[in-house]
């Protein structure tokens, strides 16, 4: 998903969830207030169901009330005159023909006079209604049931008739007799208030319209229905047009709760619609409930109102929803915009492409604006260091394609990685020309098959596994371009890369045919050049004395030397042998290079013993002032020597120094031991002659001297180095001509030779 989608959600989510939450409390509230308000109205409206019900009894109760207080009245009645009555009932009838139920009774409510029969002198009661009001002298107002019977002895039988009804509108469940009235009993007084009798009226609420019709003009769109006991008698439904629902029954539970609670309020079904009723009930004068009144509202009518409140919320609740994703989308577009842009040029940048154009969104000071200037500075400094790289890489190809070998860098699967462009003008193996591209390729699958692949592929690996270099000489036949002998001398060596062991090795190879020809014949005349210099000095050394010794001997032929003469000739020819002897040992110590008798030594212990017979030569030069110093070092420990060789080498380097300071003024010859490191160094210097620059590489050769004959055979260092090297030690020397000589003899010093 991405952050543009994620945002646009998490901004409907933020919006969505508190309308909906709104959208569902308002409609609740409007429908909970929507139902208070149908309750209301419902009991205003039965307030007025009311009025209504009794406005017609008031009316009559006004007249007679007025009509008892007649004198011809109260005469009539006193005198009982059935005639006049009956008269008077019929005059009142016409102006009220609404009033059902018409008649004077004596003060023991036997009949006088009626209107609805020619019949007197029964007995009127209704209910003990008309005792009562004698009896208080007061004129009541009730709705009282009139029973069938006696319905069709006042001619009201059909009036009242009502054939009861079920939901489907079947009659077929009998009829109701009975009649509701709404009756008025006033009581008729003499002067002196005594009750002469009572005037009785009352309203047949029976398939009467008045109450229900004149509520309905008052109040358009309401219901009102008047039920006797659970039938209705009095309504302005209609269950079809001019079908009024009379004799339809109160439902069961509607009956229970009248009867229960005293009154019901909610919803009940009424000729197959919904309504919200109220029903109060109806008394009569013994506070019995007797029937019902009520009042509805059809349902319709508030769920046609929810539905549209409901509708304006959900309509508000979606416009602005619409608004919020309209909102959500734009502000998304503004966030994200940038962030295209930059993953856009993120991805040139590592597609490897620096050159981005313009359009990096740097305006504003936004963390998305540091962003884009964070990058445009990442994107030149990449620019900069690139073209610094590309120059390093130049170079670095430039080195690795002049270099005069054969090159190339194998990756851990000897595939080529890195190689001389130019290896072919320098390997006779190598097929490469410049431009053929070899990345890539194995490498052993690229040398020619000659000599040198025999066994490579180990080698290289070897050099993969020890991190150690290699290097290797071997003679290989090529065939193209025409049979011949080369010399390869080739190196691998590993590119060590920290810990992490070896990723790549190099391979470097060189032709050395021409090398090593030239070698082998520098080396041949070399070799030649020393013996004839070994012979020359040889002949020369033995030669002098040689020479002596055979003039000794032609003189001794003489017979006329004196004996003394012939003693002096013997001494001479016996120093001119031991010479030459002396010579032969030196050649031999030379040539026989003994390995060294490895002894425990006390090397200062040695040059002490040494240094007393040197004392006599130097003693000679004292009065020219030579010195001869010692500084050794302290407690120097014994070290594994051959200590005759080593004593010959310490003979021989003070002998040299000996004979550089003679004839050279203040002589001084210093003799001195330390360790250096894990060394065993001692130092013979002297402030002589100094050896020339030009004699310098030659001092260790053999017989190679300055000294005159008879005092150097040129020999002495040639052997010293030999015995210093095989006890794996060193001799330096450093002098230049005039400044003195210092030579320095380096022992290896390790645990096991102390
Ligand atoms: P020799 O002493 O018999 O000549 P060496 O091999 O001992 O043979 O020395 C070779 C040469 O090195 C000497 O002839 C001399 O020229 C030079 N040489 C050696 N030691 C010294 C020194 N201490 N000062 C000057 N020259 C020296």
């Amino acid at each position: 998903m991405n952050i543009g989608t994620k945002l646009i959600l998490s901004f409907l989510l933020v919006t969505f969830l508190p309308t909906i939450l709104l959208a569902f409390l308002t409609t609740t509230i409007i429908s909970s207030s929507m139902k208070d308000d149908a309750q209301q109205t419902l009991n205003s409206d039965l307030k007025a169901a009311w009025l209504l019900y009794y406005s017609r009894a008031y009316q009559m109760q006004y007249g007679m009330l007025q009509a008892s207080t007649e004198f011809y009245i109260k005469n009539a009645v006193k005198n009982r005159d059935t005639e006049f009555l009956r008269g008077q009932l019929k005059a009142w009838k016409k102006y009220r023909p609404h009033v059902d139920l018409w008649a004077v009774v004596d003060d023991k409510a036997a009949a006088i006079a009626s209107n609805n029969t020619e019949a007197y002198g029964f007995q009127v009661s209704i209910n003990g209604l008309v005792e009562k009001a004698i009896g208080k002298k007061e004129s009541f107002i009730s709705t009282e049931i009139i029973p069938g019977e006696v319905l069709s002895e006042a001619a009201l039988e059909d009036e009242a008739r009502i054939a009861i009804a079920d939901e489907a509108g079947d009659v077929s469940r009998g009829a109701l007799r009975d009649g509701m009235f709404l009756t008025v009993v006033t009581p008729v007084t003499d002067e002196s208030g005594e009750v002469l009798g009572a005037i009785i009226t009352g309203d047949l609420l029976n398939n009467d319209t008045y109450v229900p019709d004149t509520f309905a003009d008052t109040i358009p769109g309401t219901l009102l229905s008047i039920s006797l006991k659970n039938v209705q008698i009095s309504t302005n439904v209609f269950s079809e047009p001019g079908v009024r629902t009379f004799g339809h029954l109160v439902p069961p539970g509607v009956l229970k709760a009248i009867s229960e609670k005293k009154a019901f309020r909610g919803e009940i079904e009424i000729a197959r619609k919904r309504y919200i009723t109220a029903f109060d009930p109806i008394r009569n004068h013994r506070g019995e409930i007797i029937g019902s009144l009520s009042v509805g509202i059809p349902k319709e009518r508030f769920v046609e109102l929810e539905y549209e409140n409901i509708k304006a919320i959900v309509s508000i609740a979606l416009i602005g929803l619409l608004l919020a994703t309209g909102v959500a989308s734009f502000i998304t577009y503004l966030i994200t915009r940038p962030i295209r842009v930059l993953t856009r040029k993120a991805h040139l940048v590592s597609a490897g492409n620096l050159d981005i154009g313009p359009g990096l969104p740097t305006e504003g000071n936004d963390e998305i604006s540091d962003l884009a200037k964070a990058f445009d500075i990442m994107v030149k400094n990449l620019r900069e260091h690139g073209a610094t790289l590309s120059t390093q890489k130049n170079l670095i190809e430039s080195i690795i394609n002049s270099l005069p070998y054969c090159l190339y860098v194998l990756d851990t699967d000897l595939n080529i990685v890195v190689w001389n462009r130019h290896s072919s003008d320098v390997c006779p193996i190598c097929r490469s020309s410049t431009g053929t591209e070899f990345y890539g390729v194995n490498f052993i699958r690229h040398l020619p098959d000659i000599e040198l692949k025999d066994g490579i592929e180990d080698v290289i690996r070897g050099v993969f596994q020890s991190r150690e270099p290699r290097s290797i000489e071997r003679k290989a036949t090529l065939k193209d371009p025409e049979p011949r002998d080369v010399v390869l001398r080739t190196t691998i060596f590993p590119i060590l890369s920290g810990e992490k062991g070896v990723d790549y090795v190099v391979w470097m190879s060189e032709d050395i045919t021409k090398k090593k020809a030239m070698e082998a014949s520098v080396l041949s005349s070399e070799k030649l050049s020393a013996i004839g210099q070994l012979a020359a000095g040889m002949a020369h050394e033995v030669n002098n004395p040689l020479g002596g010794i055979l003039n000794c001997l032609y003189n001794l032929k003489n017979k006329r030397l004196t004996e003394e003469r012939k003693d002096e000739y013997l001494l001479f020819m016996e120093d001119g042998l031991k010479r030459v002897q002396n010579i032969v040992r030196q050649l031999l110590d030379f040539s026989q290079q003994h390995p060294p008798e490895l002894a425990l030594a006390d090397i200062n212990g040695m040059i002490e013993g040494l240094v007393p017979l040197f004392l006599h030569s130097v003693k000679s030069m004292k009065d020219r002032g030579v010195r001869l110093v010692k500084d050794l070092g302290e407690g120097l420990p014994p070290i594994l020597v051959d200590k005759h060789q080593i004593e010959q080498v310490l003979v021989n380097l003070l002998l040299n120094a000996i004979q550089a300071v003679e004839g050279e003024g203040e002589g001084a010859i210093e003799i001195s031991t330390r360790f250096e490191g894990s060394r065993f160094m001692i130092k013979v210097s002297d402030n002589g002659a100094g050896i020339p620059p030009e004699n310098l590489p030659r001092i260790f050769d053999p017989f190679f001297t300055t000294k005159g004959v008879g005092k150097g055979t040129g020999l002495g260092l040639s052997v010293s180095r030999g015995i210093i090297e095989r006890h794996g030690g060193r001799i330096e020397v450093e002098s230049s001509g005039g400044r003195g000589t210092v030579f320095k003899v380096y022992l290896p010093v390790t645990p096991e030779n102390v």
